[in-house]
């Protein structure tokens, strides 16, 4: 990973009366937000989400927050606050629970319902939890929390304060400033001007859209577009978007009901989710109009509506499954109607256009955001973080939640407004709030850590790297017999590939330069056969660059007769 700062090494006890920022994720990448705050030896962490992996992790499920630089203080947490209930800052918390069963966890009523079932999933105890609600106020040791609204693709979101005696931290979570959203509960800008008033020491802000010029389109402006995609299509239509979206969902149903169509939900994710929304009244579903997804199909196709998982082309996914024709039981006709109702987050790319491929191949009109205003993004744009600035007026920025080029374009916004310090991490890096001013002090060791089926954190970087050479450029080994006593080569070598060249006997012109090199390294002393297989790895290595431009894996295997 990059890294602008190189040259820190492992910061000084934090100064008594100061609050120290350790990010663990988050910053550098969309995904695995974390942040953990310390004051007067006890710690507060902001968010415990998950990064999905991309085509250069191959096989990882998972990507968690690196636990590491707080792993034997976990006694100290007062409390894990999630500001919503989105997979990249909730999803790694039944791993943290792990670790420490028994951390409080404070978050909105939707946000804790979400992550309840995911804790059930995982079958952890539920532990001590906090619901608060946006005005309230909450200590937990040091730290006194006060919430407030804010507005995103998810209901029931917040910001979260901070205030401690190094003074009043503002942390917006993921935010936008829709002013006409579906359920009215816009980001509380009269909050921010009075804690604009009282004085913001640190600002952290979400930099996902910082880049983005103007304000955010607001979610109710895809309606009129639903509303033409269920007027022009007289068969199915099938509706793709993240399952913890309720209000997209919400329209989709707002637009069955008005085109008299009934609608079912496909996937395990979006099923158990919208069913938490409805209970907790945040979906509103008018009677009569859900069907059991697979009933569905009695009905005649222009009745049907669908909403599905795997709009970021997630292979396992429901969309993904029908899209190569292999669901269980929704098979696509042509001219069925499938919206992808979703951002397309960086690296999700290639697995998208596969599955829009795919569905095009079967004869769906595919509408997308590329074609459509189907989607609208949950975080402010530049204009939005502007006015932010304007109104908070604090003292120092961090930019929070981006790639670095995010973080970059947020810095620049809150300097932009006569911001005087803004600092710029990224994961790893502490910042240390002392005396109103915020500096970084030195960085803490964060990796990658990688869940792989049943393991967490036995992958490392370096095993990645191998299963990238693997997939990219294939796999050789090589077998030969030596005579202990004689030094000779008495059987092979036996070359065997897997991901390179079908015909062995490719292999055949490098076979004698093998065996020289054995015989002369026996030659010159060479005893073992660990120091025999580096020489075959050399030999071999050569040949297949010079003879083939390959580098694949070469596993040697020398054994002594
Ligand atoms: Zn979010
Ligand atoms: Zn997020």
């Amino acid at each position: 990973m990059s890294h602008p700062h190189p040259d820190l090494s492992a910061p000084a006890p934090l100064p008594a009366g100061g609050l120290r920022v350790i990010p663990l994720g988050g910053l550098g990448e969309v995904g695995r937000n974390m942040t953990v705050f310390e004051y007067d030896g006890r710690l507060l962490i902001v968010d415990c989400g998950v990064l999905f992996p991309e085509d250069h992790h191959p096989g990882v499920d998972l990507i968690l927050p690196d636990f590491h630089p707080i792993r034997d203080r976990l006694d100290a947490v007062e409390a894990l606050v999630l500001t919503h209930g989105h997979e990249d800052h909730i999803g790694a918390t039944p791993y943290l629970l792990r670790e420490r069963g028994d951390i409080p966890l404070v978050g909105s009523k939707l946000t804790l319902a979400l992550l309840g079932s995911k804790l059930r999933e995982h079958r952890l105890k539920e532990t001590a939890q906090y619901e608060v609600a946006e005005g309230q106020t909450i200590t937990f040791g040091p730290f006194v929390l006060e919430f407030v609204a804010v507005n995103h693709s998810i209901p029931d979101a917040l910001a979260v304060v901070i205030r401690t005696g190094a003074g009043v931290v503002l942390h917006t979570g993921d935010f936008k400033m829709d002013q006409l959203p579906l359920d009215g509960r816009i980001t509380d800008l009269n909050e921010f001007a009075r804690l604009g008033d009282e004085g913001v020491d640190l600002f952290l802000t979400d930099s996902t859209n910082a880049e983005v010029p103007g304000f955010t389109t607001s979610e109710k402006d895809i309606a009129p577009v639903l509303d033409r995609v269920f007027a022009k299509s007289d068969q199915r239509i099938i509706v793709a978007c993240f399952a913890s979206h309720v209000h997209r969902v919400q329209q989709v149903l707002d637009a069955a009901v008005a085109h008299g169509r009934k609608v079912g939900y496909v996937g395990r994710s979006m099923v158990r989710n919208m069913a938490i929304a409805q209970d907790l009244g945040y979906l509103t579903v008018p009677p009569g109009v859900m069907v059991e997804a697979k009933e569905l199909a009695d009905l005649p196709p222009h009745k049907q509506v669908l909403i599905s998982t795997g709009s970021q082309g997630e292979p396992m996914a429901a969309l993904s499954r029908m899209s190569q024709n292999n669901h269980h039981f929704v098979q696509l006709q042509p001219g069925d109607t499938v919206v992808l109702a979703s951002s397309l987050i960086p690296g999700n790319e290639n697995a998208v256009y596969r599955v829009i491929n795919g569905l095009a191949r079967l004869g769906a009109n595919v509408v997308h955001k590329g074609n459509s205003l189907v989607h609208v993004s949950g975080h402010a744009s530049a204009g939005e973080l502007l006015y932010c600035y304007n109104i908070v007026k604090p003292r120092n920025v961090m930019p929070v939640h981006g790639e670095i080029r995010h973080m970059l374009a947020n810095a620049e916004l809150a300097r932009a407004t006569g911001v005087e310090n803004v600092v710029l991490a990224e994961d790893g890096v502490v910042v240390d709030l002392v005396d109103g001013v915020a500096k970084i002090v030195g960085k803490v060791d964060v990796g990658y850590v990688f869940v792989d089926g049943t393991t967490i954190g036995d992958i490392s970087e370096a095993s990645m790297k191998d299963r990238r050479i693997l997939g990219e450029e294939g796999f050789l080994s090589v077998i030969v017999v030596v005579d202990s006593v004689t030094g000779k080569v008495v059987s092979g070598p036996e070359i065997h590939a897997r991901g390179f060249a079908e015909d062995e006997t490719t292999f055949d012109e490098v076979k004698q330069p093998i065996i020289d090199a054995i015989n002369a390294s026996i030659a010159e002393g060479a005893t073992d056969s660990y120091q025999l297989q580096q020489t075959v790895r050399r030999v071999v290595g050569r040949w297949v660059n010079r003879a083939h431009r390959r580098r694949p894996m070469i596993i040697p295997v020398v054994i002594e007769a």
